[in-house]
């Protein structure tokens, strides 16, 4: 674990301008700092940055926070790994503990064995030759830093030799020990691929044989490092270039994705020999971008590709499949100089739902009635696991694909509530100017509440409420303080403005109280004097304590 106090030092040596700015071109604007948020489509500088606050906030989409936020939500990271991440932009060396609070140095043991592979790529010519055959260019090579992983023996000597324990190399991932006790090395003999997190630490390796060992490909096995259901190889490299594009393209090979980046495809990654899972979704979902599945076209890939459309529509995410055919991957297809074609397939994906229910209903053979009800009921089983929205729009699909009536297709349809509520143009000043003036002087508050009563904020009732539940990191708070164009009063010109805001706000009671019909006249009287006094105070430029007009 990362020490606390070290990360304390790190957060004091951060400057929000020098973190966002590494991300986003700004602009100075008075005293703060403007740009266009990266956190939604802007194209009016929305994104104010706050050198003296040492927070952003976007005036449009409510994004906001301190440099950490900043970096967690641009590059979707964790909180530790955004704090390794910052770590490394400011030469900063954060210090760790064990889990039993010792401190411990981190173990370079990965980076030195990566080293030893790279270094074997070269003295092996079968290595070379099988790259070169494969098509994988120099520069590729050292991008994705292949190496070569050479005998058990000469792995364990090497580590040995470097002072590593066995244990370690163990806990890695990277030996394993046998029935007799002794250890050996995972990878032996094989071409070496370093898998990294997303935030860039080497976390394991997979390795292809090139001696007709009968398992083509191993990983690293599952360590507290390496969870292959979490990782996507090639991740690291495509990350920029999923967040420019909007797009991530899913392979299945380490060799298809290595050969897409060499074709210009910077967004590919792949799985790590495994399906896609449930536990990949957060990391896919990263920056938002249209998903491609671009699996083989024989009948493991079609699977593969139905289980991952399935999985992938029911998380609402946007995208397709490609199928490859012909006995032709990815790689391949770069290889044979066919970049042309394989722009214009990533770019017609077939629409994971489109995809999911044509390869359900292509499982049966229409011909007969009853396999036909079959593929209806797995057609819907599947639709009904779908965003509610998404089942309507999909039922014409599905009987046109079955060739029967729409009206057999029944869809629990709600009516469709307008979520999306109309957009508050209405901004009170002088609501917002006592909220924002509470939060830069909080001792305010008992002035502002013996008068003031959250029911009489007209627009601006959340942000009181919030403000009064201390909830100051909240967006709609942050919003405020980071507005120029609400002003901080004094005290005196508080408590002037508050005589305004109540003066407005019995004056509306009084106006109310009059015409109701459902007040007997006595209650009625009451309520007009009770009003009256309270206007009259008011107009002698004092405050009047707060009654809820119920209980007058
Ligand atoms: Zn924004």
């Amino acid at each position: 674990m990362i020490e606390k106090s070290s990360i304390e030092t790190l957060k004091q040596r951060l400057d929000i301008v020098e973190v966002v700015g590494s991300y986003v071109e700004l602009k100075k604007n008075g005293a703060n700092y403007k740009c266009i948020c990266p956190f939604h489509n802007d194209t009016t500088p929305s994104l104010v940055v706050s050198p003296s606050k040492q927070i952003y906030h976007c005036f449009a989409c409510g994004a906001g926070g301190d440099s950490i936020k900043f970096v967690m939500e641009y590059e979707k990271l964790s909180y530790p790994e955004t704090i390794e991440k910052l770590a490394r932009m400011s030469n900063f060396s954060l210090s760790y503990t064990t889990n039993d609070g010792v401190k411990k140095e981190e173990s370079k043991l990965m980076e030195t064995l990566n080293l030893f592979y790279i270094k074997h790529l070269d003295t092996h010519l079968h290595v070379n030759e099988y790259l070169h055959q494969r098509g994988i260019s120099e520069a590729s090579r050292e991008k994705f830093e292949l190496g070569y992983a050479p005998s058990s023996q000469m792995t364990l000597d090497f580590l040995r030799s470097h002072g590593y324990m066995m244990s370690e190399a163990i806990e890695y991932g990277v030996a394993g020990l046998g029935e007799s006790g002794g250890a050996y090395a995972r990878f032996i003999e094989r071409l070496s691929f370093p898998i990294y997190s997303p935030s860039g630490k080497l976390v394991g390796f997979g390795g292809r044989t090139l001696s007709n060992h009968p398992a083509k490909y191993v990983n690293s096995p599952q360590t507290k490092y390496f969870n292959k259901s979490q990782l996507l190889y090639g991740y690291h490299l495509a990350k920029e270039h999923i967040f420019k594009r909007h797009s991530i393209i899913i392979t299945e090979g380490y060799l298809d994705v290595i050969m897409l980046h060499q074709a210009g495809f910077s967004h590919a990654v792949a799985t790590l020999g495994t399906a896609l899972t449930q536990e990949h979704v957060p990391l896919i979902t990263r920056g938002d971008p249209e998903v491609i599945v671009a699996y083989d076209g024989d009948m493991a890939g079609v699977n593969a590709a139905l289980k991952a459309s399935m999985l992938l529509s029911q998380h609402g995410i946007k995208g397709g499949v490609v199928l490859f055919g012909g006995g032709m991957d990815p790689a391949d297809m770069v290889q044979n100089g066919m970049s042309v074609e394989l722009e214009r397939l990533f770019h017609t994906p077939q629409p994971f739902i489109e995809f999911a229910i044509e390869r359900i209903v292509k499982k049966y053979p229409l011909h007969d009635p009853l396999a036909k009800q079959s593929a209806l009921n797995e057609a819907m089983l599947y639709l009904k696991t779908l965003p509610q929205a998404l089942q309507e729009s999909y039922t014409g699909l599905l009987s046109s694909t079955l060739n029967i009536n729409q009206n057999l297709i029944k869809v629990k349809t709600h009516t469709q509530k307008r979520l999306d509520k109309k957009e508050r143009s209405f901004e009170d000043m002088l609501e917002l100017t006592i909220i924002k003036t509470i939060l830069n002087e909080p001792s305010l508050i008992d002035t502002v509440l013996d008068t003031i009563d959250i029911a009489m904020f007209k627009t601006h009732g959340e942000e009181f409420s919030l403000l009064l539940h201390n909830q100051f990191e909240h967006p709609k708070l942050r919003r405020i303080v980071m507005w120029d164009d609400i002003k901080v009063y004094t005290e005196s010109e508080l408590i002037a403005s508050m005589i305004g805001f109540l003066h407005s706000y019995y004056f509306e009671a009084f106006q109310t109280i009059k015409s109701a019909k459902h007040l007997s006249y006595e209650k009625k009287q009451f309520l007009i004097r009770k009003i009256q006094e309270k206007l009259h105070t008011l107009k002698k430029g004092e405050l009047v304590p707060y009654e809820s007009i119920s209980t007058f």
